[in-house]
This record gives C-alpha cells, structure tokens and sequence, in this order.
C-alpha cells in the first residue's frame, strides 16, 4: 500500500507577521512540522505496523527550509520525503496549493492520503478536501482513528457532535486527520540516522506537469484583500474579563 502523508511547515511563533501582500511573512521565522499533521503520520504508521508492504512518503509543499520536517517525518519512521519547491508555486491559494500536492501525489502513485485536521497557521482545513476533488477520490474527514483494513477498503471512525460513526471507504481515498488524545511517536536513534542519510527529492512545477496558469498567484481565484489583527478591548470581553479576574486571583494565591 501506498501513503502519501501530507504534511505543512508552520512558523513557530504566535508573533505573526504580515508582507505588504497581505500574506504571512515566513522568511526569518522557525518553523516547525505542523502539530495536527503528527497524527496524520501516526496513522500511517499504525497502518505499516499492521500491514506489509506498506510505504509511507512525507510531502510538502513550501520553500527549501521545509526539507527539515520532511527529514523529521522520515526521522519518526516515513520511509521519504517529497518536496514540491518552486518560486513559481509563491502565492498560491487552497485551491492553487491543493492542485499542485494533487499533481505531486499523482506523480509518486497513491492508495491513501492523509492530511492533519488543520494547518495551525492558515487554519482553513480546505486542502486535504482539494487534493481529493481534484484527484476525484473518496474523502473521509474528522477522522479519529483508522480501525480495520479489508482487501481494498478501509474503516475510518468519525469524531461527531454527539458521537461517533464509522465509515467504510474503497481505496484510493483521502482521509483528514483529527487531533487524537494519544501521544504520537518520537523520532528514534536509527530514526534520526536515517533521516540524516536520506535525501529528499525535489520537484519543480514543470517535474509535476503544471504551468504557471494552474498554480501560484495566476492560478489561485481568491486573494487577500485585508488582513489585520482584531483591537482587542478588555473591557468589553466577557472571556477576557473572566480570565484577567482567575489570573488576577493566581496572582493573589502566588504572592500570598
Ligand atoms: P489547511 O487546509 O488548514 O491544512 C490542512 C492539512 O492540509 C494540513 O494539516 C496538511 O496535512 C495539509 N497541507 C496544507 N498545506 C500543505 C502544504 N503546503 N504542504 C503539504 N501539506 C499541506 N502561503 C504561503 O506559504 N506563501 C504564499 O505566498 C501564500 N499566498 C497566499 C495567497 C492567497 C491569496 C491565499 C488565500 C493564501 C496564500 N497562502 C500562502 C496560504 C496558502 O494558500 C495556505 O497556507 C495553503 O493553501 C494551506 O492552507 P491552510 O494553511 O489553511 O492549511
């Protein structure tokens, strides 16, 4: 079986920062694996423990510095990592970025995709779903755990509202990944050697047979008009008036 995991480099930072384009300043910022696309991988890796013949690939799409994560993902036991890197990919919307991972997973050859509940920095949860209509495959979301595996299907169970369902789904599918109450793996010592030894492979637009018109600012229909940081006035808050009082009370508690 063939998994492709997807996973995003995020700042590191709450500090967000924005260009004159109104998009996230990311050049001098740390960046980390997203925190929701480690479940993502756990899954994955469940599924290789359980089952033969299983490869796990990490792709990304982002600037060169998101080759440290790939190597991370393989350092927790992805077997490589894939890196779609390309000026021409700057500026690209869900739609543009979900066009150009579709393209890219097309081109490694897939049974299941994963991605994590949501990006911590963007937050809009649309692009495991474009990856799947542009793919035009199955998508199961507000998945907690991937339970039994049957000739070509899976079992997905569904976190809802008031409970939860489980979803039998035909392979090729793309699931989304919540957040689990669990612990997820830590890299390992042959892990972490083996990551260092592994080279990521790197596509441009042209290895994944898109053009300029598909993807980055030309292919993306939306674009940031506006973006700014809510004033935020205590006193009006509810929340926040709750929250000064309990941490005015620890104060109290602290200092007496
Ligand atoms: P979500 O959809 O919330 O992520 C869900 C899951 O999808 C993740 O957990 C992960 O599994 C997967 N995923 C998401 N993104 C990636 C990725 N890149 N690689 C692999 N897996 C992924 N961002 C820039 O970095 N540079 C820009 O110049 C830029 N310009 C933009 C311009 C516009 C007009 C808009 C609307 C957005 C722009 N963005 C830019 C943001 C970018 O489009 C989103 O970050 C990206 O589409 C992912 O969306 P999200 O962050 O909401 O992730």
């Amino acid at each position: 079986m063939k998994i492709v995991v997807c996973i995003k480099q995020v700042p590191d930072t709450s500090d967000i920062k924005w260009t004159e384009n109104n998009t996230m300043q990311r050049e001098g910022v740390e960046s980390i694996i997203n925190p929701f696309d480690l479940y993502a991988i756990e899954q994955a890796l469940n599924i290789k423990k359980k089952l033969d013949n299983v490869e796990i690939t990490a792709l990304s799409m982002g600037p060169l510095q998101a080759e440290e994560i790939l190597k991370y993902a393989i350092s927790l036991g992805c077997d490589n990592g894939v890196l779609l890197t390309d000026k021409k990919f700057a500026g690209a919307d869900t739609y543009a970025t979900g066009k150009a991972l579709a393209a890219g997973i097309k081109l490694l050859g897939y049974d299941l995709i994963l991605c994590g509940q949501f990006a911590i920095d963007g937050d809009t949860a649309q692009t495991g779903p474009s990856i799947a209509s542009q793919l035009k495959i199955p998508q199961v979301t507000f998945v907690k755990n991937l339970e039994r595996y049957e000739e070509n299907s899976l079992y997905a169970i569904r976190e809802l509202e008031d409970g939860e369902e489980t979803v039998k789904v035909e392979l090729p599918a793309l699931v989304c990944v919540l957040k689990g109450d669990y612990e997820t793996t830590r890299p390992t010592i042959n892990g972490i050697k083996k990551a260092q030894n592994s080279l990521i492979t790197k596509y441009s637009l042209e290895d994944i047979g898109l053009t300029t018109d598909d993807t980055g600012i030309k292919g993306s229909p939306t674009y940031v008009s506006k973006a700014f940081r809510p004033e935020h006035n205590r006193g009006e808050c509810t929340y926040c008036q709750t929250y000064a009082s309990l941490a005015g009370k620890i104060k109290e508690y602290i200092n007496e």
